[in-house]
C-alpha cells in the first residue's frame, strides 16, 4: 500500500498512529541533529521529521534526497511542539522509520511555489511542474467545480448533454477555421467547430427542446490574453422560447455559478442595457458598471466657439472624474500621451478643473468662458472639486477613445475591484455592420441570429436599422456569454444570407443541411453560449485564461511542451495527397 492518508489529512487526533505517506519533498532543513521536510501531494503538506540522535542512517538517508523526488514513508503521527498555524496539518509531524526512494528528480527548472521564480515560458514548457504549485492546482478545482456546477444546474432544468462532431464544415462565427485533410475523400478537408451552431439548431428540429454541451471549439484568430486557439464553451439551445426565457434561465445558471462556486450571492435580476445606450453611454458594447463615470455628449454646446479643432468635428464628448480637480500637469501630460496611443487614437485631450472656488480652469480657456464651462459642467453634472476630460472626433472613434479613457481613470483611481461583480445584459444589437473596406454587411452575432419582427421589412430598404434578436451577457467589462433568437424559417435564412452577399448557389452549398431542415417543422428556438475559460479566469482572478487551462497554447499558437505545431512526414503527406510549396 502506497498510502493510508493523504499529506492534507492528518490531525492532532491522529497522534500515535503509525501511518504511511507518499509524496514530492517539498523542501527540506537540517537543524543540527534534526531533518524536517515537507512532504507534498495534491491535498496538502505534512511535516516529516528525521533525528540524527534516535536514526543515524535513516536521517542521513533523508539528507540525501533532493527536491520534487517521490517518496514513501512510514512512521507515527506526534504534536508538533512548534505549531505552524498556517496549514491544516501544522499541529502535527510525523517521526519517520522508514523512507523509501518511489523516484528521484532532477533539480526543477524554477521553484514549485506560490510565487515561482520561473518566467512564463518556463512554466509553459514544464507544464506538468507549473500544475505541481498551488495557484495552478486551485485554478484546475475551481475549473472542476464550474463545470460540476453548470452540469447539476442544467441537469435540474432538463437540459440533456448531447456531443456533437468535431470534424466537420466551416460554421461561420467570424474567424478563420482550422482545417484537417481528409484521406478518404482526397483534395477535401474537415473544418473544426468553431462553435456547435448549426448542430444545436439541428438537435432543435431534432426535438431535444434543451440542449447544452461542454465543448471545445477551435478559432484561427490572433491572440490577446483571453485568446486560444481552442477553447471551452457553454454552449445551450432552446426551443419554444422568446428572448426573455433564455436570458432568465441563464441569468439563473450564472447566478448558481456565483453561489455554488464562490458562496456569492448575486441579489436582483441583472440590468438591461440596449447596445446604443451601451455605446453612448460607455463607448463600448461590454460597460464595466463597478463605477459610473458615464460618458456624456457635448457636440452642440461645444461647437460655433471658434475653437476650430471642435468645429470641424463629428462628435465631442466627455467623462467627469470626481474630485481630481487637482491633477497635475504632469499627470494630465500623461492621460494626453494614453489618449494619443494608436490603439485609442484620439488626436489629444482637453480638461476642464471645476475648482473649489467656483471657478474653472481648462486646457482652451482662450476658447471659452466661465459659463460655456458651466454649461458643460452642468451637462457632466459636475461639482465643484471635479475635472473633465473631453474627446472630440469622428464618433465612432472618439467614443472608443473615451472608453478606454473611462477604463484607465477607473483603474488608477481603484475602482475596479476584483472583489465586485457587476453583470448585465446588453441587447438590441444591430443585426448587420457594414464594412466599407470591403463594401458588405456582416452579421454582428452570426448568420442565424434572427431580426427583430417588425424590422423585418427593412431587408429590402435599409438593412442597417434592423436590429438582432440577440443579447450579451457582461461582467466587469468582459463578455462572458453571448446568444440569440434563432431564424427558424427557410425564407427568412434565404434573406439573412442574401444579405450577407451569398449567392443562392452558395447559400445552398454551404448550408443547404439547414435549409432543408427547415423544411420539415423547425421549432422558435434561441440559446446562448458561455465562454468557460473566461468564466473560469474571472473566479479565479486570474487577467489570462492561460492561467485556467491545463494544458494552453502560447501567444504564438504553440504548444512549447509538445511543440506543436510540428511537420508531418512525406509519408502522411503522401497518403492526404497534399504537397507543401515551400
Ligand atoms: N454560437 C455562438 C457563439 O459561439 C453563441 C450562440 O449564438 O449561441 O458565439
Amino acid at each position: 500500500m502506497y498510502r493510508t492518508h493523504t499529506c492534507g489529512q492528518l490531525r492532532i487526533d491522529h497522534c500515535n498512529e503509525t501511518v504511511t505517506l507518499s509524496g514530492w519533498i517539498q523542501r527540506s532543513r537540517d537543524l543540527g541533529g534534526m531533518t524536517f521536510m515537507d512532504l507534498r501531494d495534491r491535498y496538502g503538506i505534512t511535516q516529516l521529521v528525521f533525528n540524527m540522535e534516535t536514526n543515524a542512517d535513516l536521517c542521513k538517508k533523508a539528507r540525501k534526497l533532493g527536491r520534487e523526488y517521490v517518496i514513501q514513508i512510514n512512521g507515527v503521527v506526534a504534536e508538533r511542539s512548534n505549531k505552524n498555524k498556517n496549514i491544516p496539518t501544522g499541529d502535527i509531524e510525523i517521526l519517520v522509520d522508514e523512507i523509501i526512494v518511489l523516484n528521484a528528480s532532477e533539480v526543477p527548472p524554477f521553484t514549485i511555489e506560490d510565487e515561482t521564480d520561473g518566467g512564463e515560458e518556463l512554466r509553459m514548457k514544464y507544464r506538468y511542474l507549473d500544475l505541481r504549485r498551488n495557484v495552478m492546482k486551485n485554478n484546475l478545482i475551481l475549473r472542476h467545480r464550474l463545470a460540476r456546477e453548470t452540469r447539476k444546474y442544467l441537469d435540474q432544468n432538463d437540459f440533456i448533454e448531447v456531443e456533437t462532431p468535431v470534424l466537420i464544415k466551416s460554421t461561420p462565427e467570424g474567424a478563420r477555421d482550422f482545417v484537417v485533410p481528409s484521406r478518404m475523400n482526397s483534395g477535401q478537408f474537415y473544418a473544426l467547430p468553431q462553435s456547435p451552431q448549426t448542430f444545436k439548431q439541428l438537435l432543435m428540429i431534432g426535438g431535444y427542446d434543451r440542449y447544452f454541451q461542454l465543448v471545445k471549439c477551435f478559432r484561427d484568430e490572433d491572440f490577446r490574453a483571453d485568446r486560444q486557439p481552442e477553447f471551452t464553451q457553454i454552449d445551450c439551445e432552446m426551443a419554444f422560447v422568446e428572448k426573455q426565457d433564455v436570458m432568465n434561465m441563464f441569468e439563473g445558471l450564472v447566478k448558481h455559478l456565483f453561489n455554488g462556486v464562490l458562496g456569492f450571492d448575486m441579489e436582483g435580476e441583472f440590468p438591461q442595457i440596449t447596445y446604443t445606450e451601451a455605446m453612448e453611454k460607455y463607448g463600448n458594447d461590454k460597460p464595466d458598471m463597478r463605477f459610473g463615470m458615464l460618458i456624456h455628449e457635448l457636440t452642440r454646446m461645444a461647437q460655433g466657439k471658434g475653437f476650430k479643432v471642435f468645429d470641424s468635428v463629428e462628435y465631442i464628448g466627455g467623462i467627469r472624474v470626481e474630485g481630481y480637480a487637482n491633477y497635475t500637469r504632469k499627470q494630465l501630460d500623461e492621460l494626453t500621451a494614453f489618449v494619443q496611443k494608436p490603439q485609442i487614437g484620439a488626436k489629444g485631450l482637453v480638461y476642464v478643473k471645476c475648482n473649489e472656488d467656483g471657478s474653472f480652469k481648462s486646457s482652451v480657456d482662450k476658447f471659452f468662458g466661465p459659463d460655456d464651462l458651466h454649461q458643460w459642467a452642468e451637462a457632466l453634472n459636475a461639482q465643484k472639486g471635479d475635472l473633465l476630460l473631453i474627446l472630440a472626433g469622428e464618433k465612432r472613434q472618439t467614443l472608443h477613445a473615451l472608453s478606454e479613457l473611462r477604463l484607465e481613470m477607473g483603474n488608477r483611481l481603484g475602482l475596479r475591484d476584483k472583489d465586485k461583480f457587476a453583470p448585465l445584459w446588453v441587447k438590441d444589437f444591430p443585426l448587420l455592420e457594414y464594412d466599407a473596406e470591403t463594401n458588405r454587411y456582416y452579421a454582428m452575432h452570426h448568420p442565424f441570429t434572427s431580426p427583430v419582427q417588425e424590422d423585418l421589412d427593412y431587408f429590402e430598404s435599409d438593412p442597417a436599422k434592423m436590429r438582432a434578436e440577440a443579447y450579451d451577457m457582461v461582467i466587469n467589462g468582459v463578455e462572458i456569454g453571448g446568444g440569440s433568437i434563432r431564424i427558424h424559417n427557410r425564407e427568412t435564412q434565404q434573406k439573412m444570407l442574401k444579405a450577407l452577399g451569398f449567392s443562392d448557389d452558395e447559400a445552398s452549398e454551404q448550408f443547404g443541411f439547414l435549409m432543408e431542415a427547415f423544411k420539415f417543422g423547425a421549432p422558435p428556438h434561441g440559446g446562448i453560449a458561455f465562454g468557460f475559460d473566461r468564466i473560469a479566469a474571472m473566479f479565479a482572478g486570474e487577467e489570462s485564461i492561460r492561467e485556467v487551462i491545463a494544458f494552453p497554447k502560447n501567444n504564438a499558437g504553440r504548444d512549447i511542451m509538445i511543440d506543436s505545431p510540428a511537420n508531418i512526414s512525406e509519408v502522411q503527406l503522401k497518403e492526404l495527397n497534399l504537397k507543401l510549396s515551400q
